[in-house]
């Protein structure tokens, strides 16, 4: 809007900003990019994926992650996944909040683990994570990465509060397929939809449950925070290989991490 230059002001309307202000398609067009702006309270600049694409390209210079892992991480929106106050944190490497004393794990621990699960013997011959279970769905960031990467995912979270969470951010976003979200106890894992070849927790707990022994699938590959003697919580990885008929659980224990802890029951 011009300011008038003289006073009294002329009654005279400046020619320019009236023809504007008669275009009705200059309203319409306003409004359309109002609603859009509606339609997407943070209003960030987040939604074009530009900033999630750089996040990916730091995390290639690196050097250390699994190609495919790193395209579905530039393919989920993660500011989708935490409060908007957050929503400017949500690409850098950080871990940060969700609520229930939770938190959204580090990208670069995200883009680690999946790519030791893409490692293991099923995913390598697959290409992808095949049948998956994650414990702690948490936001639900994770999962719909894996939900990228697997031909099926269960996701467990003992916090209703959460579980509901993860259900409405998981349906904002386009997934080639939903996960399944369960809210039970992951520590007894989800026999109905096992056995599984990928198992991926996201909780630290004293040791790895049976259950999740039992439902991963020969060939398949586990990896959980655990803790270890003398070492504090470890990422340790579990394959279950077929040898001769006879099933063997091969354990190896990677770097020190902390994660929340697993807990039992659910809330
Ligand atoms: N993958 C999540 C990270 C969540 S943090 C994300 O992307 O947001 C770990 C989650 O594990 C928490 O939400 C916690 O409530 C959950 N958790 C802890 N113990 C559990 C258990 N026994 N069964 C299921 N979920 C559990």
């Amino acid at each position: 809007m011009s300011t008038p230059k003289r006073f009294p002001a002329s009654l005279k309307p400046a020619a320019a900003p009236q023809r504007e202000l008669l275009m009705p398609q200059r309203h319409l067009h306003q409004a359309t990019r109002d609603a859009a702006r509606l339609a997407r309270p943070s209003g960030t600049g987040l939604d074009g994926g530009a900033v999630r694409r750089r996040m990916v390209e730091r995390l290639r210079a690196e050097g250390q992650f699994d190609e495919r892992v790193l395209a579905a991480m530039a393919a989920v929106p993660r500011h989708e996944f935490v409060d908007s106050a957050l929503a400017a944190q949500a690409y850098e490497d950080t871990a940060l909040p969700i609520g229930h004393g939770q938190t959204i794990s580090k990208p670069s621990v995200v883009a680690h683990m999946l790519g030791l699960l893409m490692a293991g013997h099923s995913a390598r011959e697959r290409g992808s994570l095949g049948r998956a279970m994650e414990i702690g769905t948490g936001c639900g960031y994770q999962a719909a990465v894996i939900a990228m990467l697997a031909r099926q995912l269960t996701s467990i979270e003992r916090l209703q509060g959460l579980h509901d969470k993860a259900r409405l951010n998981l349906q904002r976003i386009a997934l080639p397929r939903a996960p399944r979200l369960v809210w039970g106890d992951g520590r007894v894992g989800h026999a109905p939809s096992g056995p599984f070849d990928s198992i991926i927790a996201a909780a630290g707990g004293e040791d790895i449950p049976p259950a999740w022994t039992e439902q991963l699938a020969p060939g398949g590959r586990l990896i959980a925070p655990t803790a270890s003697s003398g070492r504090g919580q470890v990422l340790v990885v579990l394959d279950h290989v077929v040898d001769g008929g006879v099933s063997r659980w091969l354990r190896t224990e990677h770097e020190a991490v902390l994660f929340v802890p697993l807990k039992s029951g659910i809330v």
